[in-house]
């Protein structure tokens, strides 16, 4: 699909909301919880992490033998995906060399996908893990009318809600991508 096609879906798809996004059970989030340190240390192993307790991420559209692809409907930016690690590590030079290289070849094709279907004046790639700390990246294709242009995507400030076809173009543009590069 080309920009121009996406952008009018986009209009009729999306609902901005001018709400932070619920964070569920997360609790403290972006970096607030780092003074407890009992509960940071728990988040930072397998048996208190919220993606390994639950077996997957939520919102998962895809996945490889290294990673899970996630497209919530509240996302922050149209175009928005998360790819997650199946390992659970804190950081990327974490994972064993076999499968860091594996986690980022499946993560660009994912990119690359991304910005075939969006075409964006700029991919973003974000790593924080700062409220869960098991390695996922965020995708971001940003364009000039999108509402965080002249710095980094902040996810609380602004959202949209997106139609389940909004989420499927993109499922289907990154399905195809990794099958036919396996
Ligand atoms: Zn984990």
């Amino acid at each position: 699909m080309r920009r121009q096609d996406a952008d009018a879906d986009a209009d009729a798809d999306t609902e901005y909301l001018e709400l932070m996004p619920d964070s569920g059970d997360l609790g403290p989030t972006a970096g607030a919880i780092w003074s407890e340190q009992a509960e940071w240390q728990r988040r930072r192993t397998p048996e208190g992490c919220i993606i390994c307790r639950t077996g997957a991420p939520l919102d998962v559209i895809a996945e490889t033998s290294a990673c899970w692809v996630s497209a919530p409907e509240i996302a922050p930016i149209a175009g928005y995906v998360c790819v997650t690690s199946k390992s659970h590590v804190n950081e990327p030079f974490e994972l064993p060399p076999p499968e860091q290289s594996t986690f980022w070849r499946d993560a660009m094709r994912v990119a690359c996908a991304v910005a075939d279907l969006f075409n964006p004046v700029k991919m973003n790639y974000e790593i924080h893990g700062n409220t869960v700390p098991h390695l996922h990246l965020h995708l971001f294709p940003r364009h000039l009318d999108d509402p965080c242009v002249g710095g980094p995507i902040d996810p609380r400030r602004a959202s949209l809600r997106r139609s389940a076809d909004a989420i499927e173009r993109p499922r289907s543009c990154i399905v195809d991508a990794l099958d036919s590069s396996n």
